[in-house]
């Protein structure tokens, strides 16, 4: 009997329940009681779906109030002394770790939070100490909720985080130097302490997550694995049998390590990622060990191709036998959402091409059946089979007229006309711009009084010409304000704008869009991307109403304002049929056209925003690496190489470490770049002197992200560090990114006292 298994379950609810429980009690307005009820109801709902779907092997600790990661901070006591220092009560203690934590008396910051491998999750990074110290929680967290579990009737497997991978995506805290992994030693012992006590609990077997399995590993990180595995496979029967997880990506360059886990009961890989990982991963399996295949992706919203899969697990059948294949979800389900079955407006046709992740659970159950009994599933396989090939032939898919202009792209509409210097000296004839020119990144405040109005348009409340009236007064008051400030290159504010992604999504063809289908983000902060299902092309303009007329009223240059092509995509979820480079030249098409229709409406300044350039970079560096720099370059420069050389295009980052792909946003060919370097070292500028960069860059003076007005003084301190790496000439001055979330009177005391910066050094060369 093939068993099927699910390596995490999402935690928000069908409705994000967890989200306004969590938002509630971090408002006072529900108790801690009422919070770990909700969280209990949560649970047992989410085990409930596995168990009636037909899942096998249900994970348990999968749940988390934040982030999972900070679960093992506290579970194994490695929770800084700022935190412990407050005596609040654990929960208290671990949100303030996730959030920070300003109340009653009490004020400290959160703890760092990053992305989680290459996906929109953050997770808290476990922050040590030189001398650190680990031992278990009292009553750790993975026993209560196995014995939870099991109370309901629901034999579960507990989900750990790895202690190799605990450490290694770790990093020392302020003022101490300790290298994470040299703390193997002292966390291993807990962690056999933990295991020893989720056997006595009835657990028979663990999956212990060690992701970072797939990454490019340092000798030390390599070689704590042998230590930790052993340690804990020396228990023999005094703990459960392990499963080592590791997901989005291949684990190949790392076999040398396998021998770390020669005792463990199984291995699980991501096959949807790396299909080709199977047949080399079956040969290094030992004699009785099992392989969880992971074939029913974790990270997309796509209904799964049995036949695929099948085809997959056959091959591992064939070598291994039933008893020792499970199939498994690719990664944990906490990167889709909860439910198709919440998603009233889809298409008919559209519909039948998801799954969310209670769909999901479902195709697991069923692909075991399939391979456990041949025969027992057929009217499950068929549909699938009709809809995907309603899918591969629907219109909506497949577009001739955006595949022929796909054809038809040349080398040479990648490139401006001409060079830099040439282009620069004709855009600041034609703009009139001063040495140290002022700018902002797009957004002016989203204040209330947009969302009312926008809620109203929505609803039908108000009409068409009512709300093109209001954001009409809206651009009227940024440009106002804009006026009064003196800046340079002046922008129209965005208030028509929902998000940067959502609204270009929702004025192109290859677009839908879901009502429900939240995914969690960080902590109680859920997205919900829209969903490239087809060819993307683009019926009508979409932001030049709105520019022109910005335009029309402004005595300045008017930049006009675009989400560039890999963000685009980045933020969606992208289609699984076809390359993702593919999908990214179609939407850089779509903005070439938006691009050009700029300019012919008299918008001679043009920023494409590309802040998700970076995290699509491949975990590993190398060919990979190599060809998304390629295609994602080349999507940004087909996207904005269609205007003349007298238009400035501009794009913008949120951060400001290039130092491992400065080539790529060099050859982007951005003749203004504007970036975050508020909060960074300067030094980090340094890049542009040391690679000759020539073109222009605005490092971002001030930090958007909190309502303090810097003092015009700490503007002129920043300008000069910056001026240490940047010849003046090539000096912008902005935020460091929108200020749609900040307040009317923030913006305006901020941008005064940058201006002034501006004016200062202006007078001094
Ligand atoms: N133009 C966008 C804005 O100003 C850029 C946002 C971003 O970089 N995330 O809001
Ligand atoms: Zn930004």
């Amino acid at each position: 009997m093939v068993q099927s298994s699910v390596l995490g379950f999402p935690r928000m609810g069908v409705l994000r329940d967890l989200k306004k429980a969590n938002e509630a009690y971090w408002a006072d307005k529900i108790s801690q009681q009422d919070l770990l009820a909700e969280a209990k109801r949560l649970r047992l709902a989410h085990w409930k779906i596995q168990q009636d779907a037909g899942v096998d092997i249900i994970p348990s600790n999968d749940f988390a109030f934040y982030d999972h990661v900070l679960d093992h901070i506290q579970l194994f006591n490695a929770v800084p002394e700022r935190y412990t220092s407050q005596k609040l009560s654990p929960l208290d203690e671990y949100f303030a770790m996730g959030r920070g934590h300003q109340k009653g008396g009490v004020d400290v910051p959160a703890l760092e939070m990053v992305k989680w491998f290459d996906s929109n999750y953050h997770y808290v990074k476990p922050t040590l100490q030189d001398n650190q110290t680990f031992s278990l929680a009292k009553d750790p967290k993975p026993v209560r909720e196995f014995l939870e579990a099991k109370e309901a009737g629901i034999q579960t497997r507990p989900v750990l985080v790895g202690p190799v991978s605990f450490l290694a995506l770790g990093k020392a805290d302020r003022g101490s130097s300790v290298n994470p992994i040299t703390l193997l030693d002292k966390l291993v012992p807990v962690y056999v302490e933990l295991l020893k006590a989720l056997k006595a609990a009835g657990a028979e077997s663990v999956q212990i997550d060690e992701p970072v399995l797939v990454f490019d590993l340092s000798p030390e990180v390599k070689a704590a694995f042998k230590p930790a595995y052993e340690a804990i496979a020396a228990q023999g029967s005094a703990v459960p049998s392990v499963v080592v997880a590791t997901y989005f990506g291949d684990i190949v360059h790392n076999f040398d390590i396998l021998p770390a886990f020669a005792k463990a009961q199984g291995l699980h890989v991501d096959l949807v990622r790396n299909p080709e990982q199977l047949e080399p991963v079956l040969k290094q399996l030992g004699a009785n060990q099992i392989l969880s295949a992971g074939v029913v992706d974790g990270r997309n919203i796509w209904k799964n191709d049995f036949k695929k899969s099948l085809d997959l697990l056959q091959t591992a059948i064939k070598a291994l036998g039933p008893e020792r294949v499970i199939v498994a979800t690719s990664s944990s389900l906490l990167h889709t959402p909860h439910t198709l079955a919440s998603e009233k407006k889809l298409p008919a046709d559209v519909y039948e091409w998801f799954s969310f992740a209670s769909e999901k659970v479902k195709e697991v159950a069923i692909l075991a059946k399939a391979v456990t009994s041949a025969g027992s599933v057929n009217a499950e396989l068929e549909a699938n089979a009709a809809a995907m090939k309603a899918r591969a032939e629907s219109t909506r898919t497949n577009d001739p007229k955006v595949k022929e202009r796909q054809s038809q792209v040349t080398e040479a509409q990648h490139n401006r006309k001409t060079e830099f210097d040439n282009r620069y000296a004709q855009q600041k004839k034609h703009l009139s711009l001063p040495l140290f020119p002022t700018t902002t990144i797009g957004s002016f405040p989203q204040t209330s009084e947009i969302r009312v109005q926008r809620n109203k348009f929505t609803k039908g409340e108000i009409d068409e010409q009512q709300y093109d009236d209001f954001i009409k007064k809206e651009i009227d008051y940024a440009i106002q304000i804009q006026d009064e400030l003196g800046l340079d290159v002046y922008v129209h504010g965005e208030p028509e704008r929902n998000d940067m992604v959502q609204y270009f999504g929702e004025r192109l063809q290859g677009y839908v869009f879901t009502t429900h289908a939240w995914v969690q983000s960080y902590g109680s902060r859920c997205v919900r991307p829209p969903i490239i299902v087809g060819d993307i092309s683009r019926p009508v303009p979409m932001t030049v109403k709105e520019s022109k007329y910005a335009a029309s009223v402004s005595k300045k240059p008017m930049k006009g304002m675009l989400t560039g092509p890999v963000t685009c995509l980045r933020w969606s979820f992208p289609r699984v049929d076809v390359h993702q480079s593919v999908q990214c030249q179609q939407l850089a098409l779509a903005l070439r056209d938006e691009v050009v229709d700029l300019e012919k409406n008299g918008i001679f300044v043009i920023q494409v925003d590309e802040p998700a350039l970076r995290e699509g970079l491949p975990l590993r560096k190398g060919s990979e690496r190599d060809a998304y720099l390629k295609w994602a370059v080349n999507s940004f420069k087909l996207a904005t190489a269609g205007v003349e050389d007298s238009t400035q295009i501009h794009s913008h980052f949120c951060y400001s470490e290039f130092q491992d792909f400065f080539h790529a946003i060099a050859a982007l060919d951005a003749d203004v770049l504007s970036i975050e370097n508020s909060k960074s070292d300067a030094k980090l500028l340094k890049v542009f002197i040391d690679e000759a960069y020539p073109r222009h860059i605005g490092p971002g003076v001030y930090d958007i992200h909190s309502p303090r007005v810097p003092a015009e003084a700490e503007f002129k301190q920043r300008i000069q560090e910056m001026l240490e790496y940047l010849r003046p000439e090539q000096l912008w001055i902005n935020p460091d990114c929108g200020l749609k979330t900040r307040k009317w009177d923030e913006v305006k005391g901020a941008l005064t006292h940058m201006v002034n910066a501006a004016k200062y050094f202006r007078e001094q060369y």
